[in-house]
């Protein structure tokens, strides 16, 4: 397989250590004060269909997804809406799990919050002060970024663009106690109204990049083989994640990085702060969440690009296509020719170039677009189900190349209608569909968010401890001074 690779800038084998080792994969998860809009599926289904093909290789993999429950978003919304922070983000959680499950995806083997790993988060920044890459004043502990030479090598940005990015993004690059404008927040005091712990460099709570250094090396360990989410994690966070980590460990962080691309709607980037959020959950309650998700596979992960209301009628009647194909295969059409449709040798099928949806890549919305391929797969003979099974794959593990594989999906389903191939075609067919973690008909007894809105995900939503057997086994950690506890659950956020 190959996948770009953010700090390198090109594609490039992805070579993780051979089965039964374990593909390490720490993806930078939601800050839970608000619904899941598209940027976040399109981000999770990504890394969810990467995880699939993974697996579908023979590679077991652990992926770990955090849930940033304390940062600089998280705690003025709890205020905003006069409940405490860690019910918001029990509630928004809950949502999220829905919206996932929904939406067909693996669960994380682990799913850390951040208010359970605040003493991690301490020792690591008392590592970081031990070896001179940090210092104190007032109570902040910032990151030295002039002791650190290789600040910067992850983003490839120049130095004025990291200044203008990190103080849309959180930084505090104006702050004049610190050296550098693009020094970083470790540790800060809290606010009157937010939660503290006790620290050796005060009273106070984790910076946010800090937070995912922690949660990601304590569970994965060094040298994690793929670290990422969206395109706009980056710079800063990923960029002083390395820093951090690398300067504690004196060891490899990361072997590779992933990204993926931001959408948009209604002229811009989709942001809680515009106001042109499209709702995963919304879009359930009127689609398939599979014809979601074959909306998803239509754009390149990589690609920035932009949400149009109609766009989920096309992969409505896909979705109706590939229904129908593999119900041609009537009670005896099951799993089809597993060893047909498995491990086909890639590079079986030729590579032609053909445009592909999803927009030009640029950096409308800050991606990193360059040095993409622009291929879809070629045809196959059109006769033998196992040359769509090869060309599939081909696709998959040609940098993720999503609107390829669905792009053999739908000429497959064709030929099936058509006539064209053989009794084996609609299981392999199905076959293919899961792989992708398209849910067919007979898989879609699951009932979507809008079913269960009045069941029992009411209670859940509202459990400030949800026991999802996802956690990261990590008791609380550090000692809360001033949080609040919890108290009776809050009234759901509006979601505009
Ligand atoms: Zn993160």
């Amino acid at each position: 397989m190959r996948l770009y690779d953010t700090a390198r800038r090109a594609v490039v084998p992805f070579e993780p250590s051979p089965p039964p080792a374990e593909v390490r994969i720490y993806v930078c998860g939601i800050t839970p004060y608000d619904s899941t809009h598209l940027g976040h599926a399109n981000t999770y289904l990504a890394y969810d269909l990467l995880i699939r093909r993974l697996e579908d290789l023979g590679h077991p993999v652990r992926m770990v997804r955090n849930i940033t429950d304390v940062d600089d978003s998280i705690l003025p919304k709890a205020r905003e809406l006069g409940v405490d922070f860690l019910e918001l983000a029990a509630a928004e959680t809950a949502r999220f799990h829905c919206d996932m499950e929904d939406l067909n995806t693996r669960p994380p083997a682990a799913e850390p919050k951040a208010t359970e790993w605040v003493a991690e988060m301490v020792d690591l920044i008392e590592q970081i002060h031990a070896v001179g890459h940090a210092y104190t004043v007032e109570g902040t502990t910032w990151f030295d970024v002039s002791t650190w030479p290789d600040y910067g090598r992850l983003g490839g940005y120049d130095h004025d663009t990291m200044v203008a990015l990190a103080a849309e993004r959180g930084g505090t690059p104006d702050d004049a106690r610190q050296r550098n404008p693009l020094d970083f927040v470790l540790w800060q005091p809290s606010l009157a109204d937010e939660p503290v712990w006790d620290s050796p460099f005060g009273p106070g709570r984790p910076g946010w990049h800090i937070e995912c250094s922690a949660m990601s090396v304590g569970l994965l360990g060094t040298g994690i083989d793929i670290h990422g989410g969206g395109s706009d994690l980056i710079f800063p966070h990923h960029e002083c994640e390395l820093a951090q980590s690398e300067a504690a460990s004196g060891e490899t962080f990361v072997s590779h990085w992933m990204h993926c691309g931001m959408v948009g709607y209604d002229g811009a980037k989709m942001s809680k702060s515009l106001g042109n959020l499209v709702f995963v959950s919304d879009l359930c309650k009127e689609s398939a969440p599979a014809a979601v998700r074959l909306a998803l596979m239509g754009h390149h992960y990589r690609d920035d690009w932009e949400w149009h209301d109609g766009d989920i009628a096309e992969s409505e009647t896909l979705l109706d296509t590939l229904n129908e194909a593999v119900r041609q295969g009537g009670a005896s059409g099951g799993p089809g020719t597993g060893d047909a449709a498995r491990g086909g040798a890639p590079g079986a099928a030729g590579t032609g170039i053909a445009g592909r949806s999803g927009g030009a890549p640029g950096a409308a919305y800050g991606g990193v677009l360059d040095d993409k391929p622009v291929r879809s797969p070629a045809s196959g003979d059109g006769s033998d189900p196992a040359s769509y099974a090869r060309r599939l794959r081909d696709a998959l593990d040609d940098d993720l190349d999503a609107p390829g594989a669905r792009a053999v999906l739908a000429e497959m389903a064709e030929a099936v209608l058509a006539g064209r191939l053989d009794d084996s075609a609609p299981g392999v067919l199905a076959e293919l569909c899961e792989l992708c973690g398209v849910a067919l008909e007979r898989d879609s007894s699951l009932s979507s968010s809008a079913d269960r809105e009045a069941g029992a995900v009411g209670d859940a939503a509202l459990d400030p401890t949800p026991s999802s057997g996802a956690g990261a086994g990590a008791g609380p950690a550090g000692t809360v001074v001033g949080g609040t506890t919890p108290g009776p659950p809050p009234p759901p956020p509006d979601p505009q």
